[in-house]
């Protein structure tokens, strides 16, 4: 086995992060030209829309949208802007989402306001004659660009040769990864899971092999692991730019799970410290956060869950109750406005937005609904058909199994 040196890069995406970082809770929208004042890199665009204030934005949006009708939907990940989600058909998680775009089969345009592997995975579940659109092509998702092909496959390879006579090992991946990740699992007899199935497809993974590799984020792995009964010290940290991930191969014979080093950049913000503070402050309050948090947070946590499983905990919670939620912020004040009677706060007092999600903003919607009626398909997102097949193995299992 020859040893691989790589130079380890940080994504452009992670290195955002904190651009629009706040201490008070004001994210509305400015023009798109202030935005860029931040330093960011975002697609380029037609100059009049970086000028467009936000009231103008707000009027176009809507009436091309109305011209549109019955042949667009627009779909809302529940981590977008307010501006961005009044516009939104159906607002959801990741899964949802693309479910719901699989389902619309008469409709032309699937707008997506989310990130890029969720606009892959619609355009994957689609009919042949619907053309799927992201906003801004610059909308990633930074724990997805921790994992690339190219790194993932010469993981695997690895991984074979150690594992060829000792059981073997079945990929999953997180599904806020790219198409060609999901294809990798396709045709290795591994899964896509989501944040709500992940329990049960990490079950569904050791009933045919005696490993799971999981992709691409640790914290996700390491939890849901956990919740199995699979100690820590059974779960290894693949870093991708060291020979055999940093490891020996007696070290990867004893492991039952190789986690990929990846991250979500939004949920490892949130810290015990803050879980900490918030019980001081509220001797009463539940503690809800998101399975992408470290395994330090969800242990003194109250519970855990997907974006779903919070938003409705807290819709069905009596009145009067105390939430601090550790989820991306956007939606915590959203589900806080949606509640009025129960008081619900983010868990980082500092105010920091998904900077990818954040992407897309209305000036991006503009520019692609305005394209749209007059019969041009800015920013379609594609798959190629190979690997479309594939990753559809890796989904269709994944819903044969929740
Ligand atoms: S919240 Fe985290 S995992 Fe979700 S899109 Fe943003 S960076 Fe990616």
């Amino acid at each position: 086995m020859v040893a691989k040196l790589k130079t380890p890069t940080i994504p452009i995406t992670e290195i955002e992060q904190s651009a629009f970082c706040r201490t008070d809770d004001d994210l509305a929208a400015k023009s798109l030209a202030e935005e860029f004042s931040a330093g960011v890199r975002w697609q380029k665009l037609p100059v009049e829309y970086m000028r467009m204030k936000p009231q103008e934005l707000d009027d176009r949006i809507a009436s091309a949208r109305e011209k549109l009708g019955d042949q667009a939907i627009i779909l809302g990940h529940h981590y977008q802007r307010d501006e961005i989600i009044k516009f939104a058909d159906l607002r959801g998680d990741s899964f949802m989402l693309s479910q719901y775009a699989a389902s619309q089969k008469s409709c032309r345009y699937i707008v997506f306001c989310g990130v890029h592997f969720m606009a892959e995975t619609a355009s994957i579940l689609s009919e042949d004659h619907q053309r799927v659109v992201l906003p801004n092509l610059t909308a990633g998702c930074s724990m997805a660009d921790m994992a690339h092909i190219d790194d993932v496959m010469d993981c695997w390879d690895d991984l074979d040769y150690v594992y060829e006579e000792s059981g073997g090992i079945i990929p999953i991946t997180y599904m806020n990864s790219t198409a060609a990740i999901k294809a990798l699992c396709g045709r290795n007899g591994g899964i896509v899971c989501t944040s709500s199935n992940a329990a049960a497809t990490f079950k569904w993974a050791l009933e045919r092999g005696q490993r799971v590799l999981f992709l691409p984020d640790q914290h996700l792995g390491r939890n849901t692991g956990i919740k199995l009964g699979i100690r820590p010290d059974e779960m290894l940290v693949w870093n991708p730019f060291k020979p055999m991930g940093g490891h020996t191969e007696e070290e990867l014979t004893k492991a039952r799970v190789i986690l990929w080093q990846g991250h979500c950049s939004v949920h490892t913000r949130f810290t015990v410290g803050q879980i900490e503070e918030a019980r001081r402050k509220h001797p009463d309050i539940n503690v809800v956060v998101h399975p992408e948090c470290t395994m330090e947070v969800v242990a003194v946590a109250d519970s855990n869950g997907s974006t779903e499983y919070i938003k409705s905990t807290i819709e069905a919670a009596p009145a009067g109750s105390k939430w601090a939620v550790g989820t991306e912020v956007s939606l915590v004040n959203r589900i806080a406005a949606e509640n009025p009677d129960k008081l619900v706060v983010c868990l980082d007092p500092v105010v920091c937005p998904c900077s990818t999600m954040y992407r897309i903003h209305p000036a991006y919607l503009s520019w692609v609904l305005d394209g749209l009626n007059e019969g041009v398909v800015v920013n379609e997102i594609t798959v190629a058909d190979e690997i479309a097949a594939q990753a559809s193995v890796a989904l269709d299992r994944m819903l044969s199994v929740v």
